[in-house]
Order: C-alpha cells, then sequence, then structure tokens
C-alpha cells in the first residue's frame, strides 16, 4: 500500500520550537458527503500549510482544496466545484493519564507523527456547499410536469 500522504513527520521540527516548515501533501481523503454534496474516495484533495513548532504542540495553517460533486438543488442536474477553504488548528500531544477531550478543539500528536487526514476531512466537511445551484439564475424544474426550465416554457403555462 502507497505511504500515507497525509502523515507528516514532526520529530525534528518539534526539537526546535519556534521552527516551522511547509508542507505540500495531496491525495485521497476518503469519502465525504454533506447533504447530498460529495468528495468522493478517490478524487484528491490538497493541503498547502505551514507547520509551526510550539512548545507542547504544532500550529497547521494554510489552505485546503477539494474538488466536490453534486446535484443543482433546482434543476437536479450534476454539478461540480472547488472548496477552497483556509486552516489554522493546533495539535496538541496529550498527557499520559489526560483523557480525550472532547471539547477542545486540538487534533492529536505523537512525538514522531502529525496527521494531517482529520485536519483536512473537517476543513472539507465545513465548506461543502449544502444547496449548490448550476447557476444563480437556475430556473429549476416545473412542479407540474417536472420539465426543466432551463431549456425553455413547458406546455403547463404560468402557475394558476
Ligand atoms: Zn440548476
Ligand atoms: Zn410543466
Amino acid at each position: 500500500m502507497a505511504k500515507d500522504p497525509w502523515l507528516v513527520p514532526v520529530a525534528t521540527l518539534r526539537r526546535s520550537p519556534g521552527a516551522s516548515r511547509r508542507e505540500l501533501r495531496v491525495g485521497p481523503v476518503g469519502h465525504l458527503e454533506v447533504a447530498g454534496t460529495v468528495v468522493g474516495q478517490d478524487s484528491e484533495a490538497k493541503a498547502d500549510v505551514v507547520l509551526c513548532s510550539l512548545n507542547g504542540g504544532v500550529e497547521v495553517s494554510g489552505t485546503v482544496t477539494a474538488t466536490w460533486e453534486g446535484y443543482c438543488r433546482r434543476c437536479l442536474v450534476e454539478v461540480a466545484g472547488q472548496v477552497d477553504t483556509e486552516v489554522r488548528e493546533l495539535y496538541r500531544q496529550r498527557r499520559r493519564r489526560e483523557a480525550p477531550d472532547e471539547d477542545e478543539e486540538t487534533y492529536p500528536l505523537d512525538s514522531e507523527m502529525l496527521d494531517l487526514r482529520p485536519l483536512v476531512r473537517d476543513a472539507l466537511l465545513l465548506e461543502l456547499p449544502l444547496a449548490p445551484v448550476c447557476r444563480d439564475d437556475c430556473a429549476g424544474l416545473c412542479v407540474t410536469c417536472g420539465a426543466n426550465l432551463n431549456d425553455g416554457p413547458c406546455a403547463c403555462g404560468p402557475p394558476a
């Protein structure tokens, strides 16, 4: 199996707080779906980020991009687009006896590796369009006969 593109070695970086390093990673992040809008299993996402070593953690900031596919909410044709979003998140090493805190908005870190995958997935899930349209002035479908009104008026005439 190919190397996981989202795993970043951070041992060296973590030895020098204040140091930073740029990472450009590309690869599939797995299936993501929000309200019918999908980033496919094999679709490639990209993270262009800077890792900055802090005491007790690593801050990751930069941009995350991916291509999504979905359906126009008005006329149901397939539409696709791109998410391009900014991220700034903290990875923090947990002390051994510390229980995972669900409320804390940090990602887990160990001394050797940082996994960008959960950050990329979360960032994309937040940004996927809930109600994409094929174009801003999409006329939608006739509620009576289902004709696509972008192709011209149907025989039903204006609604009563
Ligand atoms: Zn449409
Ligand atoms: Zn009609």
